[in-house]
């Protein structure tokens, strides 16, 4: 047992909207690890339609309380202001 595969976070994809990672699984539903999980030292994200895991490599200092300045850490969201006619 192990899991199915180890892949960079660089190349899974950040999904602005339910603000996870995401990395394509072979049953088509995708692996998803939370910004929470990977600051709680989380490594392991899990497909939520079958048993398969990967394992995801990071750096956890680059995931550690927000920086200083912004850096290229999401930025919360914000409701987009209404533009003025
Ligand atoms: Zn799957």
């Amino acid at each position: 047992m192990g899991s199915y595969d180890e892949v960079e976070i660089e190349d899974m994809t950040w999904n602005e909207e339910l603000q996870v990672y995401q990395y394509s699984c072979p049953c088509g539903d995708l692996f998803e690890i939370s910004l929470e999980d990977l600051r709680a030292g989380e490594e392991i994200a899990r497909c939520p339609s079958c048993s398969l895991y990967i394992t995801v490599i990071y750096n956890p200092e680059d995931f550690q309380e927000p920086p200083p300045d912004a850096g290229k850490a999401p930025l919360p969201a914000t409701p987009a202001p209404v533009p003025v006619q």
